[in-house]
């Protein structure tokens, strides 16, 4: 808990410095040059490498409760821990769903011993939890997940009156909700369609059209521009939606964008070659919706890209097109692929900290303990050598299943050290030591500030 991170070259949004950070009973207390530690300190030499704050992936399906053939919180959070992620923002479609405040409880405790990683909770609404959000928000939700199409463990979309009562509450108690943003019917129409086409699993792409996106955005925008409150669009996936997203920000509502790296790095072309290891939702599109998304990157109309963790059993992603399972892990290559499009100069490096730490941390409550390097913040760090190359091998993932496309990718840069309120728990990709994670509930109001 007392660490000395020596001569590394921070990345901050705003600047890049050769310093070191001094880290005490796992709070960052001074960063400067030359610093010198008290006795007993440890002492990592980061000379030559870059020292991001530690990865908040605020989007992660890590299956527990009730879905543990897929995945564990313990694979899950060591497998964060490994690729660089030191708090996970869970997602609440776990069976039973969190939709209550005494499942919310629960959750956090049987989390608690499997952590390897800090982490908090969201909780969901339906029609039938709307009003037990503010019994959730007291026993320490984050935020709220919505799913307006059909997803894992089959929850409801809710009706337009859930939602705008929803969106009140957000504008009343300063939290984010989260949508998962594909309208049912239009999901369910293209599916009826193409299902008569056979089992290329390029029609995946063509049940979930950009329209089905695009018109979720504009009905959760429209209710906002009424009642206000603050969106997440989670897992943005076309220039559609970037553009309904863009339409919506440029009029003042607060409405933030989310991508995940599958959605840059892959492209339909793709599909012949993965199959349904590629089936996610929204899926996978054509090369000029990745263009246009790094773009939004680049330019701020995106805030935060998460990994959409979201394994399934090698059984589910083997079963056809139509009945494959629709996700993939994503949590330990998060922070690998983004770093590799920093380096080959595709993403801004210092856009990273931004979307991957501050601005996840400020939308979830957890901003200024989380998403920071600053006297004050969590002492939570990633050292990554940037001169280094680092191929994805199935054997040194921490995924229960190992169902995912980047198997045998090559990438620049290299995640050295995770760093969790100054212990180092995972160096070169193995994690060490005890589960140390602990629970965080909200720390920081945000209600009616903007950023
Ligand atoms: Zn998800």
């Amino acid at each position: 808990m007392n660490l000395i991170v020596r001569d590394g070259l921070l990345v901050t949004p705003e600047y890049m410095l050769r310093a070191d950070i001094l880290i005490e009973d796992g709070v960052i207390k001074e960063i400067g040059r030359g610093l010198r530690p008290p006795a007993g300190f440890e002492v990592l030499d980061a000379s030559g490498m870059l020292v991001l704050p530690g990865v908040v992936d605020e989007h992660v399906h890590m299956r527990e409760p009730g879905l543990t053939y897929k995945d564990d919180f313990e694979h899950g959070s060591k497998a964060a821990a490994a690729g660089g992620v030191t708090t996970v923002v869970e997602m609440p479609n776990t069976l039973p769903p969190v939709d209550s405040g005494g499942r919310l409880l629960e959750k956090a405790g049987l989390l608690k011993p499997k952590a390897y990683v800090d982490y908090a909770l969201y909780g969901v609404v339906h029609d039938g939890s709307v009003d037990k959000v503010k019994e959730m928000l007291e026993a320490g939700a984050v935020g709220f997940k919505v799913f307006l199409g059909p997803t894992t463990g089959n929850i409801p979309p809710p009706k337009l009156s859930s939602l705008v009562k929803l969106m009140e509450l957000s504008e009343q108690h300063g939290f984010t909700v989260a949508f998962h943003a594909e309208t049912h019917e239009i999901v369910e129409f293209f599916t009826e369609r193409y299902k008569s086409q056979g089992s290329s699993p390029r029609l995946h792409e063509l049940a979930r059209p950009p329209l089905a996106e695009a018109h979720a955005i504009r009905t959760i925008g429209s209710i906002q521009e009424m009642v206000g409150g603050r969106s997440l669009i989670v897992h943005v996936s076309s220039k559609q939606a970037l553009q309904a997203v863009s339409e919506f920000k440029n009029r003042g509502v607060q409405m933030y964008a989310e991508t995940c790296p599958h959605y840059l790095v892959l492209s339909s072309d793709d599909y012949d070659k993965y199959g349904a290891l590629i089936k996610v939702n929204p899926p996978i599109r054509g090369r000029e919706h990745a263009e246009e998304l790094v773009r939004a990157l680049n330019t701020g109309l995106i805030d935060t890209v998460g990994s959409d963790h979201a394994p399934h059993s090698p059984e589910e992603k083997k079963a056809g097109v139509w009945d494959a399972a629709s996700g993939m892990p994503g949590v330990q290559t998060l922070l690998p692929l983004m770093i590799d499009l920093a380096l080959r100069g595709v993403v801004d490096l210092r856009r990273i900290p931004l979307l991957m730490a501050r601005n996840p941390a400020r939308l979830f409550k957890l901003w200024p303990w989380k998403g920071e390097i600053a006297p004050g913040s969590s002492g939570d760090l990633v050292v990554v050598d940037p001169r280094a190359e680092h191929v994805i091998r199935e054997e040194d993932l921490y995924y229960k299943h190992k169902t995912t496309p980047f198997i045998g990718w090559r990438l620049k840069g290299r995640v050295k050290y995770t760093i969790l309120r100054g212990n180092i728990v995972a160096r070169d990709g193995v994690v060490e030591g005890r589960p140390l994670g602990s629970w965080i509930k909200p720390v920081d109001n945000m209600a009616s500030k903007r950023f």
